[in-house]
């Protein structure tokens, strides 16, 4: 079967922050055949589904913008997620990126072979393609806590990114299951809803750091329009800054070291001068390192926490019944509505879609001892596929958007050399995904997410989901193409 490289077909699923920059760089290649199938009605990924009170980016929002579209109207130092989603959608139909996309479009089934994908929807559509995009982001799939007696609650129970907005929750008791990035969010805007009673089940206390949010004045608005470079330095210091934490939380390094502690001690500092009371300050006072679960960054949850509607009950949870929470002291903990703030399962790329590689090969059956991927983007036997944000991206606290980029960037090197006959197919080589492993392993050691505590950051191994090592050495390294590894 002939294809066309100078303009083969592409195939991208998902519609959200990676899917849209896709789009803009194969174009970039003169790639104009592209289909971007999206499963809701409207895109935007992340920013669409998370809708609970309160959502925000805790990265800065001229560092979470994409680089070569700046937003001089950011109104805050840290966006909220409505405003968020507003420029993803501007940036959508400003280059152009609706003409290509299919909204409604849920993915069933991906299928190589021949050197082609098959791709078939929930609608009955068929789709065939010559390059495969997973643009569905990393943390997609809500994850549900498996305590007795929850599908029994009589309220109203719900996930914070199945978030009913029309849900009126004045005069509400409520209860919040989880302490992480999300609940600190939306606990204090429930705390501060008129004639609330809100009750956080917390299992483990989580390491804090102060995240002042101040609006963006018209007068630096307009600074930012007519002199963008004001827009690029707050984005350098924000990344320079995000920079330093992950070289804090990957590096034993006698700097590395220091960083960490010097992160640690502004964190207790922030906790011990926000927090009165001794009491509720030992029960939020983490007993593990600093940043070994990503680090929760707000300014809202301790002056909410200690407001007189607002219960931290740290007993564990022994079980729900229909009327609330039952904690291991016995006591019932009486709910109209119960929010699970309990996360998401960072393992389930694609899923629930079929899909298989050369040879009929499962994702499942692939990824049965290990979830790998060389460079988080190539899965060995699932050729000219690209799994972006892929296990072992630089996740933690910096920039996602800056992350997709270098991806994206990283598989147009090698779309260009499958497009001049380089590469037969875009596939690592057995020894290239051993030896990448094999690197990762070496760091996951030196890394703080490996000392002792439970987080998403790690696999059902305990070995990090994350990128083991500095952000620089990670951009170096995807900005070196190593046409050796790759099967020729
Ligand atoms: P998360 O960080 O995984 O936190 C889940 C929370 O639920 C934890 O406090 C966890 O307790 C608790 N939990 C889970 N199962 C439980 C159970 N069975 N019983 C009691 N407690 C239970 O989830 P998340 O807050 O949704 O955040 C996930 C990620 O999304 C973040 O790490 C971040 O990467 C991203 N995020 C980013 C932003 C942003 O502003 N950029 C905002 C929100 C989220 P343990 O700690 O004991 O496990």
């Amino acid at each position: 079967m002939s294809v066309n490289r100078e303009n083969p077909a592409v195939l991208i699923i998902g519609a959200g922050m990676t899917g849209i920059c896709l789009v803009i760089k194969l174009r970039e290649l003169g790639i104009t055949n592209i289909t971007v199938l999206e499963k809701a009605e409207t895109i935007g990924g992340t920013w669409r589904e998370n809708r609970y009170p309160g959502v925000a980016c805790d990265v800065p929002s001229h560092a979470y913008t994409y680089s070569f579209e700046p937003n001089p109207d950011w109104s805050t130092f840290f966006a909220g997620g409505k405003e968020i989603h507003e420029y993803y959608q501007r940036v959508f139909y400003k280059y152009g990126v609706n003409f290509v996309t299919k909204l409604g479009e849920a993915v069933n089934s991906c299928v190589y072979q021949d050197g082609q994908w098959t791709v078939k929807t929930a609608k009955g559509n068929t789709y065939v393609a010559d390059l495969l995009f997973s643009a569905t982001g990393i943390l997609h799939q809500p994850k549900y806590p498996d305590i007795p007696g929850l599908d029994s609650f009589a309220g109203i129970a719900m996930h914070s990114a199945r978030w009913d907005t029309s849900l009126d929750l004045k005069g509400k008791r409520i209860g919040v299951i989880g302490t992480g990035s999300s609940a600190a969010q939306l606990i204090p805007e429930l705390i501060n809803t008129p004639g609330t009673d809100v009750t956080v089940f917390q299992r483990t206390p989580q390491w804090l750091v102060e995240a002042k949010n101040k609006p963006y004045t018209d007068a630096q608005k307009k600074r930012f329009r007519e002199q963008p470079w004001r827009m690029a330095l707050v984005r350098r210091l924000s990344l320079w800054t995000f920079e330093q934490g992950t070289s804090a939380l990957t590096s034993d390094s006698w700097w590395g070291s220091k960083m960490h502690a010097l992160f640690a001690w502004n964190a207790k500092r922030y906790l011990e001068q926000s927090i009165q009371d001794p009491l509720l300050r030992a029960k939020l006072t983490p007993d593990y390192k600093f940043g070994c679960k990503r680090v929760v960054m707000n300014e809202t949850f301790y002056p909410a926490i200690q407001k007189p509607n607002a219960h931290l009950v740290t007993e564990g949870i022994e079980r729900i019944e229909p009327t609330g929470v039952v904690t291991k002291d016995g006591k019932l903990h009486e709910l109209d509505i119960l929010v699970l703030a309990t996360g998401f399962d960072p393992a389930a790329f694609m899923r629930p879609m079929e899909f298989r590689g050369r040879d009929g090969l499962s994702i499942d059956d692939a990824w049965k001892t290990k979830v790998q991927a060389y460079r988080s983007l190539l899965v060995p036997q699932f050729p000219n596929f690209f799994l972006m944000l892929g296990p072992n991206s630089p996740i933690g606290n910096y920039s996602v958007i800056a992350m997709s980029e270098i991806q994206a960037d990283y598989c147009m090197e090698l779309v260009k050399l499958w497009q001049d006959g380089k590469l037969r197919e875009i596939e690592a080589k057995p020894e290239a995904v051993q030896g990448w492993m094999a690197m990762l392993k070496s760091k996951m050691g030196h890394t703080v997410w490996a000392s002792g505590c439970q987080s998403w950051y790690l696999d059902k191994d305990g070995d990090p989901l994350t990128w083991p090592d500095s952000w620089k050495n990670w951009v170096a390294l995807m900005r070196d193409v190593k046409l050796s590894d790759l099967v020729s």
